[in-house]
């Protein structure tokens, strides 16, 4: 079973070049301070609730209209039912994203393992020394279990997208360059600085301080090299050296 606590039936970013419908699961192991889904990672049952029956019924109906299906939350990997729900996806001839905060590497390679998977987002949260202080998580392991979930889906070939939300007041342009060397050292080829989004967050403060104008990240972007690329508020990826 897998708790899930929101369906978006159609999306045409989340699953690059791809039509696909989202899923999101209920509840997480972080308390990012950007997050802007606080009700399922703090309250996931004020969410109505999709049951499988509900969503393999909605999948039915958008044979060949859809192409995939991205499994997001909250964080999926918490959920043990992921592996099967993803299984039977698969089996209806869908294809299969999972956005994962990185932090239950032992899950992405038992789904890799079983072909459960096609392409990947990861969250890289902050250097690995600011871990802790970006998820609110006090384990000195967390920053090595996600790299090592990076790593793995790295080394599969399989469509990764590595992502960072990108906060003034969380993130210097130095820590930026240490992750960009702490990715590289794990095989990422690509990552994505994403715009800070003023919405519903877990900290409000968030959003009353001052945070890096489009112009300032894609100048810190270009600066690290033309492997990192920035997403914009709208959700599109400029790519800024072609
Ligand atoms: S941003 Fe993602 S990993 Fe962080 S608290 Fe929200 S759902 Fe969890």
């Amino acid at each position: 079973m897998i708790d899930i606590r929101g369906l978006q039936t159609f999306s045409l970013i989340d699953y690059p070049g791809k039509i696909s419908c989202i899923v999101f699961t209920g509840g997480c192991n972080f308390r990012c301070p950007f997050c802007h889904n606080p009700c399922l990672v703090f309250d996931p049952s004020s969410q109505p609730r999709v049951t499988e029956p509900q969503f393999f019924h909605f999948l039915e109906s958008r044979k060949r209209r859809l192409d995939g299906v991205v499994i997001s939350g909250g964080e999926p990997t918490l959920h043990d039912g992921l592996p099967g729900f993803a299984a039977r996806i698969r089996g209806e001839g869908f294809l299969v994203k999972l956005d994962t905060n990185g932090s239950r590497p032992e899950v992405l390679e038992r789904m890799l393992n079983e072909s459960l998977v096609n392409a990947f987002g990861i969250d890289y949260k902050a250097p690995a020394a600011k871990y802790a202080e970006l998820t609110n998580v006090d384990d000195p392991e967390l920053p090595v279990r996600v790299r090592r979930s990076i790593g793995l889906a790295a080394a599969s070939g399989l469509e990764l997208d590595v992502r960072t939300t990108v906060h003034r007041s969380l993130l210097s342009p130095e820590d930026l360059a240490r992750m960009h060397g702490e990715l590289k050292e794990s095989g990422v080829k690509r990552w994505v600085l994403q715009q800070y989004n003023p919405v519903e967050v877990i900290d409000d403060e968030l959003s009353c301080q001052p945070t890096y104008s489009d112009g300032e990240l894609i100048r810190i972007a270009e600066s690290l090299g033309p492997d990192v690329h920035v997403r914009g508020l709208t959700g599109r990826i400029l790519n800024l050296k072609s």
